[in-house]
């Protein structure tokens, strides 16, 4: 009987493979993933502790010192953490910031004796940047296109996008935002942040990096998509808090946008991060403010400190910071739809032409980024400099080179300003330091404004997905301060008695472009009050961060789920659909004839059944004396590869190995069985077997995880989801109804006191 069943799972296997590549192929087109990287299938991440018997016997050996150890070193790393992704920061923001300083004053200094050598220049310095950064993506690093957070969101969902967290991923990250973001695209370095933080989580939880021979021993402590998982979470924060200079807006962006399993000790550990990342910047800042760090002095790091802004507000206002809120909604669905439309395009047809395209695509975006923030300012008229006010003195015009407002672009007379120009030919930080700013009312003409937010918001969309590493919160938080400083400006000629600000409407427009785009709310808020050092216009942003949000959410689904979904990402979301609630967990396997692996089994089959199909765990069956079988455990591809390339477990007699009593000879340290992250590992061709070893039997009894998930057949979907979800499996195992209950389990019995078996608390039961 059980070799018949034995012989149906290796059949069925057979037929599913024999579907398999046309199968494949169909979901790569679906997906947008070119054929050739079919071999960078989505895999999922064993996040479940797989307790076979190397693992319960390594548990057994451990005393509270060794607990006490791995809670220490998870500490240091988060430390680790915290520093290296603020150094990276601190190091990315120097590099765009000189970049960008010595091309507006080369380009400053040149316009004077020739307009034409001068526009020449600009094009050319953001061109050779863009292209140094097109060029580290498309060899060196493709892995590092983009922002990264649908990456990291899925692989802290559970899915293993390969490569996203290699070294050459982290560097080339880094420098390809250097270039990107000094060549003036329109895109921020906020989001790589984020992915730069989790990838050198990565790399510190897996002690280095073997291939460039940067490892150490003494770091190779975290060997668990488990416990990588906890530091790619507190890289992610720490990405997010070097970014702005929010350390809770970190923690809060983890929690809310990227992961989806959290408990109360990574909160703390995920908050001792944020807080070294903002000690960190903040120390570097404080010894670049001396000018050691050339053009990098107090600008770069986003922080728009709008404290003279408005103080108060009154309710007329609420209406059009309301109507701020559905802009931003509608703008940001916009967006998301439009980058989904050109993403998908891209990754169909432009970007399968290969890499060449790819970098004549970004350098043609950059010429013509370049063309329009040079040329379009020369076609605005100047505005006369405003009366100085004693009490907020301001310098009008600035000379030309300098960052700051009332840039003097190709202005004829002394005491005039190029308003277009402020805000275009600027690095992006200091564009939106002016459009934030407060104290300079109409100091934009409604015509450059809109004019800007056209221009910008095309660009933006065009450039999203091209093969640099792109941001969109800078971006966002460019176009949404332009359409509410636009709603700002109406508002001041109509309600003139107010005391309002057209800077406040600028941040309230950030803030709902970038909820209507990308759809958080906690976080957001947090960060934008971080960013702005004003507590008071918490209830605005709030206000404005619900509408944008609600109103998006009537169109299409988030920035980052959109993209996800177009990567092929197969993210879980937090709620089950609702068709799920009808369904039973029978139902979603469908006629699949299970692949299973008998207790003991002959070398040559276990290779022929991973040869036959591309599941990555089977159930392990025995049988009983009486001739019942038994389902055993489970056991993963990756373990059954590594016990036949190490051997040491082959056996010449089909029997079972144990000495009775489930003792078994340890021959592993469950170490072994763990795979470095992101890497695919080794794959069953890749595995050398003379004669000899097929003929040999191997016991999977010691290796199986002996307590996988099980769900009854009929349970309903929505739970089984749930129980996936919430738990973050990797396989469950839908089974008849149980002939038997051996016992109950209530809270009572999980009350355990230390030292002591169940707490004999006396809870009062309900008797039916
Ligand atoms: P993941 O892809 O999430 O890492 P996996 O690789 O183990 O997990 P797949 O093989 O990709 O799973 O799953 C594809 C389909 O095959 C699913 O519908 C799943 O139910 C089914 N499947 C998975 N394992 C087995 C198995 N051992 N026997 C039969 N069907 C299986
Ligand atoms: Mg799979």
């Amino acid at each position: 009987m059980l070799s018949n069943q034995f012989q149906n799972g290796i059949e069925s296997a057979k037929l599913a493979w024999a579907r398999l590549p046309n199968s494949e192929e169909d979901e790569a087109e679906e997906v947008g993933v070119s054929r050739k990287e079919d071999g960078n299938r989505v895999e999922s991440l064993d996040y479940e502790v797989v307790e076979n018997h190397a693992y319960r016997e390594e548990q057994a050996q451990r005393g509270k010192l060794y607990v006490g150890y791995y809670v220490g070193v998870k500490w240091f790393f988060a430390l680790l953490i915290g520093i290296g992704t603020g150094l990276a920061a601190v190091f990315i923001n120097i590099s765009v910031e000189n970049f960008a300083g010595w091309k507006f004053s080369l380009t400053f200094s040149l316009i004077q004796k020739s307009y034409i050598a001068g526009f020449l220049l600009y094009i050319l310095i953001n061109l050779v940047l863009v292209l140094s950064s097109a060029f580290i993506i498309t060899n060196f690093a493709p892995a590092a296109a983009g922002s990264g957070i649908p990456e990291i969101k899925g692989y802290l969902n559970g899915v293993d996008t390969h490569g996203i967290l290699l070294f050459r991923t982290l560097i080339g990250k880094i420098f390809g935002s250097i270039g990107s973001v000094g060549g003036g695209l329109a895109l921020g370095k906020e989001g790589p942040l984020v992915h730069t933080g989790a990838c050198i989580a990565s790399l510190l939880g897996q002690g280095g990096s073997t291939k460039y021979h940067l490892s150490s021993r003494w770091l190779q402590f975290f060997n668990s998509d488990r416990d990588r998982r906890d530091l790619v979470t507190c890289g992610c924060a720490a990405g997010v808090a070097a970014a702005f200079r929010a350390p809770v807006g970190g923690v809060l962006f983890a929690l809310e946008e990227v992961t989806s399993w959290w408990r109360s000790q990574l909160m703390w550990r995920v908050f001792f991060t944020s807080a070294i990342v903002a000690v960190v910047v903040r120390t570097a800042m404080g010894w670049c403010k001396s000018g050691k760090c050339g053009h990098f002095g107090s600008g770069g790091f986003i922080i728009w400190d709008i404290s003279g802004g408005q103080e108060d507000y009154s309710f007329e206002e609420l209406l059009p910071m309301a109507v701020i809120g559905v802009i931003g909604g509608l703008l940001g669905a916009l967006f998301n739809q439009l980058t989904r439309y050109i993403t998908s395009w891209r990754r169909n047809y432009l970007h399968k032409k290969g890499n060449r395209v790819k970098i004549i695509e970004v350098c043609l975006i950059s010429v013509i980024t370049s063309v329009i923030s040079f040329g379009l300012p020369l076609f605005r008229k100047c505005s006369p400099c405003p009366e100085a006010d004693p009490n907020f003195p301001i310098e009008c015009p600035r000379p030309p080179g300098m960052y700051g407002n009332y840039v003097n672009f190709f202005c004829g007379k002394d005491k005039e300003y190029n308003d277009l120009a402020t805000i275009f030919f600027n690095t992006q930080d200091d564009a939106i330091r002016n459009l934030f700013s407060a104290k300079t009312i109409h100091e934009y003409s409604a015509q450059s404004l809109l004019t800007f937010l056209v221009m910008f918001y095309t660009l933006a969309v065009v450039t999203f997905g091209t093969a640099v590493p792109a941001g969109q919160f800078v971006p966002g938080i460019m176009i949404g301060s332009t359409y509410g400083r636009l709603v700002g400006m109406f508002v001041v000629s109509f309600y003139k008695k107010l005391n309002i600000e057209e800077g406040t409407y600028a941040l309230l427009g950030a803030a709902s472009f970038l909820g209507g785009s990308m759809r958080m709310t906690v976080s957001l808020c947090v960060i934008m009050v971080e960013i702005t050092n004003n507590l008071k216009l918490l209830p605005l942003i709030m206000l404005v961060l619900l509408i944008s949000k609600a109103v998006g959410d009537a169109f299409n689904e988030g920035l980052y789920e959109e993209q996800s979904r177009l990567r092929g990402i197969p993210l879980l979301e937090s709620r089950p659909k609702y068709e799920m609630r009808k369904m039973q967990a029978k139902e979603a396997c469908g006629n699949q004839k299970v692949v299973y692996f008998p207790r003991v089994i002959k070398v040559a089959d276990v290779v022929s059944i991973l040869k036959s199909n591309n599941h990555n765990g089977f159930p392990v069956i025995d049988h009983t004396r009486s001739g019942e079988t038994l389902v055993i455990g489970l056991v993963l591809r990756s373990h059954l590869l590594v016990l036949l390339q190490s051997k040491v477990d082959f056996q010449h007699s089909p029997l079972p190995s144990d000495t009775g009593g489930g003792s078994f000879p340890i021959r592993h340290n469950f170490s072994e069985f763990v795979k470095p992250a992101s890497s695919k590992g080794i794959s069953i061709h890749d595995i050398r077997l003379g004669p000899d070893d097929l003929e040999m039997y191997i016991d999977l009894a010691p290796f199986v995880n002996r307590s996988p998930y099980i769900v009854p057949e009929d349970m309903s979907l929505t739970k089984v989801y749930n129980l996936f979800r919430q738990l973050g499996l990797r396989h469950i195992f839908v089974v008849p109804r149980a002939s038997r209950v051996i016992g109950m389990i209530t809270r009572k019995d999980l009350l355990i006191e230390e030292n002591e078996g169940p707490a004999t608390v006396e809870l009062q039961s309900t008797s039916v």
